[in-house]
């Protein structure tokens, strides 16, 4: 699918479909590709491939693996930091949704937080697909509005003295959260940290895991 604008005054949430299992962006979904497939417009069986290929192909992996190349060579993170997109890019990481992308850093002094307030734009190169949640009217308001306690609500309590920052996404520009490197981590290698990295901790509503236990005990660091 084409991406899509931010009309200036679309509603920020619509009323909810409370008899329906399905949401209400769902059901536009669904009849808009009904609609398209019944005139000719959309070929279903190319869409199920995009999709596929963004379920199984591109997923947070790829953001992990950006944000421990950043943890371990300055050079990189210097580059992220003046032109994320082309930093991505140079992993092989490009494409729709992901034309413009700018990478947040988190520091002691201050967490970023990532949502759409409008709808659900999202990196897709890095990120894969949104999760449903990402794409809901609770989180969207909640995340301007309270975003302490949308952290709360993920588990995630930091400092009170650390500032968060929440971005809004738009058809233009996504983020992408580069979280805090966990301490403990200083001998690991690129893979391994990458696999501290969730998807949740480079939207900025998760922060990066410990790292395991032999890991963490001094005598278990590599050298
Ligand atoms: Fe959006």
């Amino acid at each position: 699918m084409s991406q899509h604008s931010h009309p200036p005054s679309a509603p920020a949430q619509g009323h909810d479909h409370e008899h329906s299992t399905l949401g209400e962006m769902d059901l536009r979904v669904r009849a808009l590709e009904t609609l398209l497939t019944a005139k000719g417009y959309l070929d279903p069986a190319a869409l199920d491939r995009i999709i596929e290929t963004y379920e199984t192909q591109v997923g947070p992996h790829n953001g992990a693996r950006v944000v421990a190349k950043a943890w371990t060579e300055p050079a990189y993170a210097d580059w992220l930091r003046r032109d994320a997109t082309a930093a991505i890019a140079s992993l092989g990481y490009a494409g729709r949704q992901g034309e413009h992308l700018v990478a947040v850093e988190n520091t002691p002094g201050q967490h970023n937080l990532v949502v759409c307030t409008l709808c659900s734009c999202y990196p897709w190169p890095v990120l894969g697909l949104p999760p449903v949640w990402y794409k809901s009217a609770p989180y969207r308001a909640k995340a301007v509005i309270d975003p302490r306690g949308v952290l709360a609500d993920f588990g995630v309590r930091l400092p009170a003295d650390t500032a968060i920052r929440v971005w809004d996404s738009t058809a233009e520009i996504r983020y992408l959260v580069i979280p805090l490197r966990p301490p403990g981590t200083e001998g690991l290698s690129q893979d391994a940290l990458a696999a501290l990295v969730t998807r949740d901790a480079m939207i900025g509503t998760g922060l990066a895991l410990e790292p395991p236990a032999q890991a963490a005990d001094p005598s278990g660091v590599a050298p």
